[in-house]
């Protein structure tokens, strides 16, 4: 079998994807040499990766590495995939700290997962102080695994729900990605996503729940100045909106994501209008 042959048994941008995995080349390289034969090994392991994509495992899990705003992170089942929307976080925090001449802030990601936020601050801001906090044990080994491949061990990941392992402490950044999937969404869920964490996707019957614990600690931890992003689901802007408000904080702030869907809100704690 050459190249070109594996590309027809399968979505050819995902099956480029996967064998330019196994091939250890570039993408360019595999659309560029379709007629090269491939050895046995490659083969099967690409074979055994389209009847797993067939069920709908998940390319991220298959693959076990998977790009996220400038770094590469391994996934595994078990923690959530990093999605390409939550990069829109990290890059409003980095551009908040520039415009406040921070070089090194107090950085807070709370649910960190792979680590995929924390890790891509502290690599942005070198001597930023970035703390992550989840409740899964198993997210703390994946997240911990990834910072030390990336030489990003300074990022402090803990174990623990929400803030409890920060007790006391201030940040001037927190972030956080929460799960936010409802009930209905449940209904609607992709088979994808039934390979990954419940835990990470689903917060009750309308996806508040976490927001509702996590944005009034949220407001005792973040300093004067801070600043607070979470991701929402497409459909939460307005409640978010008013638990934020009703937790106290001020300029509160609506983006969208590159599809043009509400995706993530900021909100600060007081002081100069927006
Ligand atoms: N954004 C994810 C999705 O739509 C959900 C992850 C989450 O709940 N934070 O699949």
């Amino acid at each position: 079998m050459v190249i070109g042959d594996l590309l027809r048994l399968w979505d050819k941008r995902e099956s480029v994807h996967i064998l330019s995995h196994y091939l250890m080349q570039t993408r360019g390289y595999v659309y560029a040499h379709a007629d090269e034969p491939v050895a046995r090994k490659v083969e099967e392991l690409f074979r055994r990766a389209i009847t797993l994509r067939k069920e709908g495992y998940p390319l991220q899990y298959i693959l076990g590495t998977w790009d996220f705003y400038t770094i590469e992170l391994r996934v595994q089942e078990g923690v959530l995939i990093p999605r390409k929307e939550t990069e829109l976080l990290v890059d409003t925090a980095l551009r908040y700290a520039h415009e406040q001449g921070w070089i090194a802030p107090t950085v807070l990601d709370v649910g960190f997962g792979t680590g995929a936020i924390a890790l891509a601050m502290q690599k942005h801001l070198p001597a930023a102080h970035v703390t992550g906090t989840d409740i899964s044990r198993c997210a703390l080994q994946i997240a911990k695994e990834n910072a030390r491949h990336l030489g990003l061990e300074r990022v402090r990941f803990l174990e623990g729900d929400l803030f409890s392992s920060v007790e006391g402490e201030g940040f001037d950044i927190i972030l956080s990605n929460p799960p936010y999937l409802s009930q209905k969404d449940r209904e609607r869920m992709q088979k994808e996503l039934s390979f990954e964490p419940e835990m990470a996707l689903f917060a009750g019957p309308e996806g508040l729940d976490i927001y509702r614990r996590l944005i009034p600690q949220a407001y005792g931890h973040l300093h004067e100045t801070g600043l607070l992003l979470l991701e929402i689901g497409e459909t939460q802007a307005e409640e978010v909106c008013r638990l934020l408000r009703e937790a106290g904080f001020s300029c509160v702030c609506v983006q969208k994501d590159l599809a043009g869907h509400d995706r993530m809100i900021t909100a600060k704690k007081g002081g100069e209008p927006c």
